[in-house]
């Protein structure tokens, strides 16, 4: 007879929901947990549809939970995947200047490294043509050493293969349409909970509004697209990204290196109004492009963001030629013709702060004794995953 009680149910069986259900499992050995998810895969949504990169913690402003988490998701992911016989590349990662005017941005950037624990190191020219060739910088670029990459969907697959091993149930295609304090209902089943961990990715923030945990914030989906290029692997050696707007949570279009050796352009940020359109219509919803569409006068009259700018930057992107050309400003060598190869895009989950008109940008935990929340689990939340689920579990037990 299935069980239809549990000490503890999670919701989502991405990254962030499987980082959960391994870390309750190592403090409650004898606990009973389910992690239900609506798909009928593991990694549909943004674990398995990311860059794969495993960010060092240098971009985040110290007092962030992003600056701790990623830093040490960084090392604790690594030590996964190394138990777990899985490839990581340490590419490292350079971030370059297109003028004299990012310089100081730049320079932000080391000091954060710092002031996070991370190694960062400011480098000439002449040494960033030693550490990657096809890139190019003005006067000074970034070298990040700790930076890497790995396969996201074996690494998602291979969290899930370990919380199942060790006695969690793993229920997928079962939709979460209602959860409430000791309660989850699927499409098909009632379920006793002792305590809902909430990690549905861009589903979230409906769920713990539920819970009344979410009420001043509202999801803003945005699109990553990615080119993969023809090159033979290993000619791209480091990923090479642009000084990013820290106003904004996004990074700028930059190149990755897979762990095969690929080289993959993207990906953008455009604003999107559903939250799983991936391709064509697929994934519309009336009801939730309505609901989206509500909510853009109050990100419109943002004093925080260039939102027109952000619109007018990103949409263009949708063109192949257009989006490659901007990562010419990093590999002038880039052709349009040379990243022809689609990849598979993904969407972030990104909260914006009703009240103050601002995109959230720091990892937002929320809970009582009975749920806990995890809400814009957006990037580095998949470097961050493992480090993310001991600072929760510490927290709420
Ligand atoms: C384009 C892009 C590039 C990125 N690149 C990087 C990167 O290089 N490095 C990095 O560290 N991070 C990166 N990220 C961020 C990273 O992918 C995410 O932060 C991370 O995957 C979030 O994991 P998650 O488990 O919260 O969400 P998801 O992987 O989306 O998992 C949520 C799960 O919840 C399930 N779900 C939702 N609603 C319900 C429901 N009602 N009932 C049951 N199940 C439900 C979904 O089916 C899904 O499987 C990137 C993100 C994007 C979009």
């Amino acid at each position: 007879m299935p069980l239809k009680s549990f000490d503890f149910g999670v919701i989502g069986a991405g990254i962030v929901g499987l980082a959960m259900a391994n870390q309750v499992r190592e403090m409650h050995p004898n606990a009973t947990i389910a992690v239900f998810d609506k798909e009928d895969s593991i990694g549909r949504h943004a674990s398995g549809r990311n860059s794969g990169v495993l960010h060092a913690g240098f971009y985040y402003s110290p007092d962030t939970l992003k600056a701790q988490l990623t830093r040490d998701g960084n090392q604790m992911l690594r030590d996964f995947c190394a138990q777990e016989s899985i490839a990581v590349k340490t590419t490292g990662k350079v971030v370059v200047t297109q003028n004299e005017s990012q310089i100081p941005a730049l320079q932000e950037l080391h000091r954060r490294g710092n002031a996070n624990g991370v190694s960062t190191e400011l480098i000439s020219v002449e040494k960033l043509a030693e550490f990657e060739p096809l890139a190019r910088t003005v006067q000074v670029a970034l070298w990040s050493p700790n930076t890497a990459v790995a396969n996201p969907l074996a690494v998602t697959k291979a969290l899930a293969a370990k919380v199942v091993r060790e006695g969690t149930v793993l229920k997928l295609g079962q939709k979460v349409t209602k959860a409430t304090d000791q309660r989850i209902s699927t499409d098909s089943e009632n379920y006793t909970i002792g305590h809902v961990i909430n990690t549905a990715g861009l589903y979230a923030d409906k769920v713990a509004k539920q819970f009344g945990f979410c009420d001043d914030y509202a999801m803003l989906p945005f699109k990553g697209l990615y080119w993969y290029g023809n090159w033979a692997p290993g000619k791209l050696q480091r990923h090479v990204y642009p000084v990013p707007d820290v106003r904004n949570p996004f990074l700028g279009v930059h190149l990755t290196v897979t762990v095969e050796g690929r080289a993959k352009i993207g990906p953008t940020a455009i604003p999107i109004f559903s939250r799983e359109s991936y391709s064509g219509f697929g994934g519309l919803s009336v009801k939730e492009i309505l609901n989206i569409i509500g909510i853009y006068p109050k990100f419109l009259t943002s004093s925080h963001h260039d939102v027109l700018g952000l619109i007018k930057s990103e949409l263009p992107k949708y063109l192949q030629h257009h989006l490659v050309n901007q990562a010419k400003a990093l590999v002038p060598s880039i052709r349009s013709q040379d990243f022809k190869e689609r990849g598979n895009p993904g969407i972030r989950a990104q909260l914006l702060d009703t009240k103050n008109k601002k995109l959230e940008m720091d990892f937002v935990v929320r809970g009582d004794e009975n749920s806990t929340h995890l809400l814009n689990a957006v990037s580095p939340a998949w470097t961050s995953a493992l480090a993310m689920a001991e600072h929760v579990c510490r927290k709420f037990n």
